[in-house]
C-alpha cells in the first residue's frame, strides 16, 4: 500500500530518520514503535505527504507520490485520514461540526453532509454527543469525533500520532478496539506511531522498531516479538 525507499529526514544536524526502507502492507495495521526522538512522527509526516524527505522515495500504491505537487498532491492526501494525540480538534465547533469540516471543503450540499454525519457518529458510537462542545467530552470521545472526521471523506490509510498517548488504559482499550473494528468493517490500511508495546500488541499485524532514525526490525508482530 504504502512503500519506502531509502528514506532520509534531517533537521539541520539532526538526523531524524535514516536511510529507511519500509513496505505497508494493504489491509495490514502496521506499527511503528520507538522512543521519543526516535524519528516516528518524522516517518509518520512523511508517509502521509505532510513533508517530503531529503532523500528517498514514498511510493502510494505503487505510485511515486513523493515528487507530487498540488492538485495531484492533494488528490492522494485526501486518500489519507489523520488521528493525533492531542486530537486537533477545532473548539469553536460542536462534535457534529467538527465531523462536517472536512465534508464542507469537499464541497458537498447541506443534505448530503448531514446524513454523512449521521453515518459517522453512529460509525464512532458518539451520537448522543452530536451537539457537545468540545469542552463537554471526555478524551475518549474527542478522540472519536476526530476519528469520524479522519473518515468522513472515505479515506484508504488511516494514519494515527500517538492517538492514544493521552488516553487512560481503559479508555485506550477502548479506542483501539474501535479502530481495529472500522479497519475490519471498512477495510482500511491503518498506520500507527506508539511508544507503548501493548498497543502494538494488541492492535498491529505488523511492526518496525524505530531506532535513532533507523528501523531496527521490522515484521510480523509474533515473528519481531517472539520470545527466544
Ligand atoms: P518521535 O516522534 O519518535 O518522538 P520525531 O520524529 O518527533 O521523533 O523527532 C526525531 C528527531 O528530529 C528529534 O531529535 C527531534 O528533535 C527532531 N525534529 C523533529 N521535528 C523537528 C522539527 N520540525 N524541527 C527540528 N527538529 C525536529
Ligand atoms: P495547523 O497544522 O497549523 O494546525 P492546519 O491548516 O492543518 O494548521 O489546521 C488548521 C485548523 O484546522 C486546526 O485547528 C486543525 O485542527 C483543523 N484541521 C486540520 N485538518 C482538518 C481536517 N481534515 N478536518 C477538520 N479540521 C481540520
Amino acid at each position: 500500500m504504502i512503500e519506502l525507499k531509502n528514506i532520509s529526514k534531517s533537521y539541520g544536524a539532526v538526523h531524524a530518520v535514516r536511510k529507511v526502507d519500509l513496505s505497508v502492507p494493504p489491509g495490514s495495521i502496521y506499527g511503528i514503535i520507538g522512543k521519543s526522538g526516535a524519528g516516528k512522527s518524522t516517518l509518520l509526516r512523511v508517509m502521509s505527504l505532510l513533508e517530503a524527505p531529503d532523500g528517498g522515495e514514498v511510493y502510494y500504491r505503487q505510485e511515486r507520490v513523493d515528487i507530487l505537487t498540488g492538485k495531484a498532491l492533494l488528490e492522494r492526501r485526501r486518500k489519507m485520514g489523520m488521528i493525533f494525540q492531542n486530537f486537533n480538534l477545532l473548539s469553536s465547533r460542536d462534535a457534529a461540526g467538527n465531523i462536517a469540516y472536512p465534508l464542507e471543503i469537499g464541497g458537498l450540499h447541506k443534505k448530503q453532509i448531514e446524513k454523512r454525519v449521521d453515518e459517522l457518529l453512529e460509525m464512532v458510537n458518539i451520537t448522543d454527543k452530536r451537539h457537545a462542545r468540545l469542552r463537554e467530552l471526555s478524551g475518549g470521545q474527542k478522540q472519536r469525533v476526530a476519528i469520524a472526521r479522519a473518515l468522513a471523506v472515505n479515506p484508504e490509510v488511516l494514519f494515527c500520532d500517538e492517538a492514544t498517548s493521552a488516553l487512560d488504559p481503559q479508555t485506550t482499550r477502548s479506542i483501539l478496539t474501535l479502530i481495529r473494528e472500522l479497519h475490519d468493517s471498512l477495510k482500511i490500511t491503518v498506520v500507527l506511531i506508539t511508544h507503548q508495546m501493548s498497543v502494538i500488541q494488541s492492535v498491529c499485524s505488523e511492526v518496525a522498531v524505530l531506532d535513532e532514525g533507523i528501523i531496527a526490525e521490522e515484521g510480523v508482530v509474533d515473528a519481531v516479538f517472539k520470545a527466544p
